[in-house]
């Protein structure tokens, strides 16, 4: 069944910026690119909210400060629990949390949000408990404490593990596409000005899906191209596609008034 995602209020969609990353390059970025090439490409990280006059559905939780000194490089500029406070939202109580895959920079604030119901596909928690969690690069992608505590939760009866598309609520609804995590799923987001499709990391940056280049880490490249393909669809615009780690975001949006740097508006 289709999501009914036409009926309720209109939510305002806001990205809010926590992290920031200079050191990157463009080799390590993008699906066959020469993984020598230095060519520089910043990336940062987000998390985003969809609001209306009634819920708050906050989609990803970001990576801590903890983490950012762990693992280098990583340019924390404050937790989006405090941007989210900004913005008038109470993270202890907001009713739902999705969480588009289980990258650790998608899982660290989870605990503050201890109202929220959390949305994970099931083919991802599968993915991370199941035999291929430790193998390759897969160990590094993820934290296990962030895993260890979705598994807590769920037998606590907080986790919905939808088996594809999904309705959150009326006006907000999940869509499994896969590609770059076998349970990665987008968020369509119904605005004032059309559907916005949260993409996250089915396309870090414009030029994945607007120049049809996979991005860099993959578990299913035709998986991938379909994402492009369905993240198209399910928007009403182009300028309606938010990008997951792409610095673009700030340019494409305007900036929230005395949030400038941390929260943009799409739409
Ligand atoms: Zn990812």
């Amino acid at each position: 069944m289709p999501p009914a995602a036409d009926e309720g209020p209109p939510y305002e969609l806001y990205a809010i910026r926590y992290a920031h990353r200079d050191v990157s390059v463009r080799g390590e970025h993008f699906y066959g690119h020469d993984p020598g090439c230095q060519d520089p490409c910043p990336i940062d990280y987000y998390v985003w909210a969809a609001v209306s006059e009634s819920d708050v559905v906050v989609v990803d939780a970001g990576f801590t400060e903890e983490t950012a000194e762990r693992r280098g490089d990583r340019h924390y500029l404050r937790s989006p629990v405090e941007t989210l406070a900004a913005l008038g939202v109470d993270a202890g109580r907001v009713g739902h949390l999705v969480l588009s895959h289980l990258h650790y920079d998608h899982t660290g604030h989870m605990a503050d949000f201890p109202a929220a119901r959390i949305v994970v596909q099931r083919a991802e928690l599968a993915f991370w408990t199941g035999p291929h969690a430790h193998r390759g690069k897969h160990p590094h992608l993820a934290n296990p404490d962030d895993v260890a505590f979705l598994v807590r939760e769920n037998f606590a009866g907080r986790v919905t593990q939808p088996d594809g598309d999904h309705e959150v609520l009326p006006g907000v609804g999940v869509h499994h596409v896969g590609g770059h995590t076998p349970g990665l799923q987008v968020v369509r987001v119904r605005t004032a000005a059309g559907h916005a499709v949260v993409a996250s990391d089915a396309s870090h940056f414009y030029a994945n899906i607007e120049g049809d280049r996979p991005y860099g880490i993959v578990t299913c490249l035709p998986a991938m191209y379909d994402a492009f393909d369905r993240v198209r669809a399910l928007a009403d615009s182009a300028e309606l596609i938010v990008a997951g780690h792409d610095p673009l975001v700030l340019d494409r949006y305007p900036a929230v008034p005395g949030l400038e740097g941390y929260a943009v508006r799409v739409a």
